[in-house]
């Protein structure tokens, strides 16, 4: 076993799924000697909710769908030394970007709830109501990409990545080897 200092980890969920998480444990049995390499910080798999100190690389899944999201993102930008959007909801916004679509109206936010939380053909809310409550994360007009909310250094592609693309750009980045990704894995991007 190597007698260098571990890579500290960091790792967020934004607006996602968790897919990109669960995808981590594709990595399979070479989990188990890349923790000999690194160690996690911040994170949902840790339950550490606030840096203990300044990370290598910070992994960010999903998306800015809201305030509380930018926040964390600005927060992971801060203290990681490099900054890894994983999937396709970092990247682009993936499904929770389908929202950016509605504009029909001049409100297009006030237009998504109501669809989701009144007219919708399943929805089923005796009060009429939309969820407003003060402690709930104020929602940003649309949803953005991390990258246009602060520099990414690299991009896992996948929804989710496979184990193997996961796997390739952690072992680069912590050789300092990583080079970027071959066609086939972003060809469809
Ligand atoms: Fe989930 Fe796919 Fe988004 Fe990852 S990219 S958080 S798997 S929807």
């Amino acid at each position: 076993m190597s007698d260098l200092p571990k890579a500290r980890i960091a790792t967020a969920s934004l607006a996602g799924c968790f897919g990109c998480h669960m995808a981590l444990l594709d990595i399979d049995e070479r989990l188990i000697e890349l923790m000999k390499l690194v160690e996690f910080d911040r994170s949902p798999l840790t339950d550490i909710k606030r840096f203990t100190r300044r990370c290598d690389i910070g992994i960010i899944e999903g998306g800015c769908c809201n305030e509380e999201n930018v926040h964390v993102l600005q927060d992971f930008r801060r203290n990681c030394d490099i900054l890894v959007g994983i999937g396709q909801c970092a990247i682009m916004g993936g499904l929770p970007a389908m929202r950016n679509a509605i504009m029909h109206s001049d409100e297009p936010l006030r237009e998504c709830l109501e669809e989701a939380y009144i007219k919708g053909p399943f929805t089923q809310n005796k009060t009429q109501i939309i969820p407003n409550d003060p402690a709930l994360p104020l929602l940003l007009d649309k949803v953005y990409p991390c990258s246009e909310v602060v520099e990414i250094d690299y991009q896992i592609p996948g929804c989710a990545p496979t184990g193997d693309v996961i796997y390739e750009a952690l072992a680069g980045l912590l050789s300092g080897k990583f080079q970027g990704f071959e066609r086939e894995h972003i060809r469809f991007d």
